[in-house]
């Protein structure tokens, strides 16, 4: 399938850099494979390529089909959970170990588009993520307090220094954190593509893996035109998997999340709404969150799709969140929307599968996957050549279904759905 307005929006009318890749057609031999175009598939098969390993990607659809062509672009450090949270679920050696490596997820990400220029709207000014509450406020001081003790320069706003770089008085304070910062994100997925192609990768689009065997020597791959043999097999198809990877994906929660853009928005109003361009995201449950993209547009969005008649009512949702929170903009028409489902697990810890001695997956990135799908892919690419299971720091789990999963999802979708009609309307 081919992005679509209602699936990819803005960032397929804005990405730049778009890389030709062709089908698979006929046999192909490589020593690993890698199933999915999206951050973790596209960095894996970047670092393969730069450590001299042959490396074939496929990719079922176009490069950043998935999650890494619909997301806002934030580029964070780290999981949504506290540092001490990922301690208690993984362990203390993993969980070190994980928040370290995600804390520094942004910088492998900005050193990337230095490194091979990549034109995908890189702004490293810090992230805000702004207290809606009082209890968000308090929970927001616990985090600054857990990712100081690591020495992460991250710092809780009051309300008056959090207007400053908010442009509203919405919220009580604001964690900053310096670390992180804003993508195009499809922009991003195409400029690793190029680049891994520029090291010698062979990457393939509209090339579903529909068929994956054991054969001599390693696995087969077929997809409609063609095979690939391969030693060893990188999965990394996350909340879009197709065909023969249904089965693969069964402990995800599937969780929807839209976005609305307005028209690039006047320079003057522009000093006022988020005038560093920081990307901001809030406490509540059902979040919201808000950034500039390069020609100055405002890109809110919250939880729930915007199919039927979701469409109306979440765009209605976004203009009174508009006028509410930046009321400085006045009436604003929305140009573009478009939405995606995230990939979520029960306790927001990532998965790592190792389906055989030389395939495995991680996946589940919990709404935070560009820093971790970039980072991911290198370390499986690591594994997969001349490295362990250890370069990997999250335990091996089996894949297994959530109870009730689509229920769950659906849980998700009407409870956003009745507070977007409800919120906002004195
Ligand atoms: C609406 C939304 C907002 C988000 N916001 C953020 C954010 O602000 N910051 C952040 O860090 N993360 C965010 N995320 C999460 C992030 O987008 C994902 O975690 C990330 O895209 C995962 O990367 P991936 O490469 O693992 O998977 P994906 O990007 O989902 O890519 C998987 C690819 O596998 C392909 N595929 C599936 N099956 C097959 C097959 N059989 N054969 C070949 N290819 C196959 C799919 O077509 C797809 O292109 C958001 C996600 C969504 C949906």
């Amino acid at each position: 399938m081919a992005y679509s307005d209602i699936s990819h929006g803005l960032w397929a009318a804005t990405a730049k850099d778009k890389p030709v890749l062709d089908k698979l057609e006929g046999e192909q031999v490589a020593e690993v494979a890698v199933i999915g175009g999206g951050y973790t598939g596209l960095s894996a098969a970047l670092h393969l390529a730069k450590a001299g390993r042959s490396c074939i990607m496929l990719e079922a659809n176009e490069v950043g089909f998935g999650g890494a062509g619909r997301n806002v672009g934030l580029v964070n450090a780290g999981l949504w959970l506290m540092p001490e949270d990922v301690i208690s679920l993984v362990g203390h050696d993993h969980g070190e170990t994980l928040i370290r490596v995600l804390g520094a997820s942004p910088e492998l990400v900005y050193s990337l588009i230095d490194e091979y220029d990549i034109s995908c709207e890189a702004w490293r000014h810090g992230t805000l993520h702004c207290a809606d509450s009082g209890a968000g406020y308090k929970a927001l001081k616990e985090r600054e307090r857990q990712w100081q003790e690591r020495g992460a320069p991250v710092s809780l706003l009051e309300r008056d220094a959090a207007a400053e770089m908010l442009g509203t008085r919405t919220f009580r304070g604001a964690l900053l954190d310096k670390r992180a910062g804003t993508v195009q994100p499809l922009g991003y997925a195409f400029g690793l593509a190029r680049a891994a192609q520029k090291e010698g990768a062979v990457l393939c689009d509209r090339s579903p893996v529909i068929g994956l065997d054991k054969c001599e020597g390693g696995f087969c791959l077929k997809t409609p035109g063609g095979q690939v043999r391969a030693k060893k097999v990188i999965v990394a198809v996350q909340g879009y998997p197709e065909q023969v990877f249904r089965d693969q994906v069964k402990n995800i929660v599937p969780f929807n999340y839209f976005q609305f853009a307005t028209p690039p928005l006047d320079n003057a109003v522009l000093k006022s709404v988020l005038p560093g361009r920081n990307g901001a995201w809030d406490t509540n449950l059902i979040l919201s969150s808000y950034r500039l993209d390069e020609s100055g547009r405002l890109i809110v969005g919250s939880v729930g799709n915007i199919e039927g008649f979701a469409w109306d009512l979440n765009l209605a949702w976004t203009k009174r969140t508009i006028a509410k929170v930046f009321p400085q903009i006045g009436d604003v028409d929305l140009e573009y929307g478009w939405y995606g489902r995230i990939a979520m697990t029960t306790n927001h810890i990532p998965r790592f599968h190792v389906m055989d001695k030389d395939m495995a997956m991680v996946t589940c990135y919990n709404g935070r996957g560009i820093g971790p799908g970039t980072v991911f892919g290198k370390l499986l690419a690591k594994y997969m050549t001349d490295g362990t299971r250890e370069d990997i720091p999250l335990p091996v789990s089996p894949v297994q279904a959530v109870n009730f999963r689509h229920l769950r999802g659906l849980f998700y979708e009407a409870g956003s759905r009745v507070y977007h009609f409800a919120q906002r309307r004195i």
